[in-house]
């Protein structure tokens, strides 16, 4: 957006990678500020790291003639937002291309290569309660995997005041339930239906409330506090003093207060085959052109199309544009005539969600276990993705280490481990940095204080030829790989709507 101007080749990039160590895909060691390069190192790395890439380079192939350069809508960003909505409008017979500024789809999905196994470095877990993503996994045939620290662990631990704490499942979970019935007392009244666009009235008196300051007003012993600040930085993915408490209420309005479901909405189930399989098929039944490493830099409208200009200054014409990036790099784009004043500030206040993902393999004996510390550790929540005899894999997520600390070290993550589990040794550590990326600029979207009721009306509103999608602006599952197909849906549709309204091609 015009406020921040479009780094153009060589500029600044908006996030300073400082300690680079951190993202793989940064190369060991070489902080390297610039977003091609960035991309070029990424490539090499995904090379090594991702999945043979069949399912993006398929998708990458053009599906309607790459020389008739004037499309009926072009789609700017590949993650499940900009795919759905670009396969919905290709599938009403509109010509569609999509720009994707990685060399693969995905976005803020990232499915690789980690030894021998393949893990998620990004959105991973989806739930039978999430409408959107589930209809796509019952429409493709998807098989579903669980994660069994979650599914069902043998031991919850706990740290508090420094010190780990072991009591049995059954009653570190009362403890744990009893803990967000109380935080979330306020959720009757505000979201009694939180597909509703908007924040009710009644949440906006309490959305100037962070998640601390929520818990500041709730009675809970030392211990309970510990487990509760684990829990909410891990669902933040950010300090908890950053994030909305109303972020919090939505997510409890949408499994109806029910404490099981809230844990495994967000870490049970998984794609056996791994996001990649299911936007790979997705993209496929679209039958729309993808054009990989082409990151938008200018969108400018008229009142009879949208010209794009990349930053290889590649120039495309279409009479409508889906912008689907994160809302965290929507300033990296120069728009003219310039957005909404809201999707400006939004774009340079960011989401609170910065916080870290990592795989780690030990060596020792790994039960099916889940462990929780507070936001002051390295990580708030661990959980057993593969137990066994003589080692397995954990999945640790924790609070913004803001690029300072390496966390692909397996020196580093190591004392914390040993903390709960002192016969382990970690092996290797695998984590993508995706608050350092140029093009996600942070991980899943969780709203600062005020934010959700500013911004999110005008995030969501059409401005002329332009349409906005993406998880990060809808209105159920917020933040996740659901919210971001419900988007896609939504604006595939309301964009079909306006191309059979104008007539005169051969869409929709
Ligand atoms: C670590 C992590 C864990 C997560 N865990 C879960 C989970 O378990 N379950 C769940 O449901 N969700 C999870 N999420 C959230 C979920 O992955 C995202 O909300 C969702 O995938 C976002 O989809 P999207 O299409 O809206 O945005 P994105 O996936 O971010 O897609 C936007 C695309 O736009 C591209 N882009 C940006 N700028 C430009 C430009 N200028 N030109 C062209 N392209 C551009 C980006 O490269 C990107 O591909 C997680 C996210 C992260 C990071």
């Amino acid at each position: 957006m015009n406020s921040s101007p479009p780094r153009r080749r060589g500029a600044a990039d908006p996030v300073a990678p400082a300690a680079t160590a951190t993202t793989p895909e940064l190369g060991a060691g070489t902080p390297d500020p610039s977003r091609r390069r960035f991309f070029k190192t990424a490539a090499a790395t995904a090379a090594a790291t991702a999945l043979p890439l069949a399912a993006h380079a398929a998708a990458s192939a053009p599906r309607s003639a790459p020389g008739d350069a004037h499309y009926d809508v072009a789609v700017i960003g590949g993650g499940f937002a900009g795919v759905t909505a670009a396969r919905e409008l290709a599938q009403r017979g509109a010509k569609v291309v999509l720009l994707e500024a990685r060399n693969r789809l995905g976005g803020r999905t990232f499915y690789s290569n980690f030894g021998d196994k393949k893990v998620e470095l990004g959105g991973t877990w989806i739930h039978y309660s999430q409408p959107h993503v589930w209809a796509e996994v019952m429409r493709y045939g998807m098989k579903i995997a669980e994660s069994p620290g979650v599914a069902h662990p043998e031991r919850v631990l706990w740290m508090s005041a420094g010190k780990v704490l072991e009591i049995p499942v059954m009653e570190n979970w009362a403890l744990l339930e009893d803990a967000l019935k109380r935080f979330h007392a306020d959720t009757g009244k505000v979201f009694a239906r939180p597909f509703v666009p908007g924040l009710p009235a009644a949440g906006r008196a309490l959305d100037h409330l962070s998640i601390a300051d929520r818990m500041a007003q709730i009675e809970m012993s030392p211990a309970q506090r510990d487990l509760m600040n684990a829990m909410m930085a891990t669902n933040c993915h950010g300090r908890i003093d950053t994030a909305a408490y109303t972020e919090m209420l939505r997510w409890w309005s949408l499994v109806d207060g029910d404490a099981a479901r809230l844990l495994y909405s967000c870490a049970r189930y998984k794609l056996k085959d791994g996001t990649a399989a299911l936007i790979e098929r997705m993209a496929e039944d679209g039958g729309f052109e993808t054009r990989l490493a082409t990151a938008v830099a200018e969108v400018r409208q008229s009142a009879t199309g949208v010209t794009l200009v990349t930053e290889e200054e590649q120039r495309i014409d279409a009479r409508y544009a889906v912008v689907s990036v994160p809302v965290n790099t929507a300033g990296m784009i120069e728009f003219s005539p310039p957005l909404h004043s809201a999707k400006q500030a939004m774009a340079k206040e960011h989401h609170a969600g910065k916080g870290h993902k990592l795989y780690l393999k030990v060596k020792g004996r790994l039960e099916t276990l889940l462990f929780f510390a507070p936001e002051t550790e390295l990580f708030t929540m661990v959980f057993t993705e593969q137990p066994g005899a003589d080692g397995g894999v954990l999945v640790a997520f924790g609070p913004p280490a803001g690029g300072k600390v390496d966390l692909n070290d397996p020196k580093v993550v190591e004392p914390f481990i040993r903390k709960f589990l002192p016969h382990l040794t970690v092996e290797q550590v695998l984590g993508y940095d995706w608050a350092l990326d140029p093009y996600s600029q942070g991980t899943w979207c969780t709203y600062r204080p005020k934010q959700f009721g500013a911004y999110l009306d005008d995030l969501r509103a059409r401005e002329g030829r332009l349409f906005f999608a993406g998880a990060d602006i809808a209105t159920g599952w917020r933040g996740f790989i659901d919210g971001a197909i419900e988007s896609g849906l939504q604006v595939g549709q309301a964009v079909a709507v306006e191309l059979r309204r104008e007539g005169g091609g051969r869409s929709a």
